[in-house]
């Protein structure tokens, strides 16, 4: 009986491994084709990193810091969870290029008005900004992630700068 029950067992076994075996060859050719089916859609969502940064009627983001990888593009939400509006309490997100002087750049920013605060002279400074927005708004950009280093990002609505500030680490 015990025998039976042995060679009944290892054949049970080998028809498993087989089948396994099988299974697992058509999974992969499954997966192969499935992947070269998605892979440019894949390739942006994983190369994609989706930062959120909001604003209040405090004038405060609720963030100091906000780190990417290099060579990802970057999707940057800016909320403003306040209720006033932009021409009172506006809000942006300006990153500066390396080495731009935040304070000197808020000041110059501050008398821009016709261009919602981004000086028109200042692209060389800037390397993405989002568009002012006021209470309850949302806005989107997507840029590329610049070199590796820290950047500083800045609200550069009048005042802002002294509170609305803060770092943008590339890694
Ligand atoms: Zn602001």
């Amino acid at each position: 009986m015990n025998a039976i029950k042995h060679i009944a067992l290892a054949i049970f076994l080998g028809l498993f491994v087989i089948g396994c075996g099988n299974k697992e060859e058509k999974k992969k050719e499954g997966f192969t084709y499935e992947k070269k089916q998605d892979e440019p859609k894949e390739q942006v969502e994983d190369n994609m990193t989706n930062l959120v940064i909001s604003g209040n009627d405090q004038m405060k983001f609720d963030k100091t810091e906000l780190r990417v990888k290099a060579g990802k593009k970057v999707k940057l939400t800016l909320r403003h969870i306040g209720k006033l509006d932009k021409n009172v309490m506006g809000h942006n997100f300006v990153l500066l290029q390396k080495g731009v002087d935040l304070m000197a750049f808020g000041i110059k920013a501050s008398s821009a008005r016709d261009t919602d605060y981004i000086p028109e002279d200042a692209t060389n400074d800037i390397i993405a900004h989002t568009k002012l927005i006021g209470g309850g708004e949302t806005t989107s950009i997507e840029f590329d992630a610049p070199e590796p280093g820290e950047y500083e990002f800045l609200c550069s609505f009048p005042g802002h700068y002294a509170l609305m500030k803060g770092k943008f680490i590339v890694e």
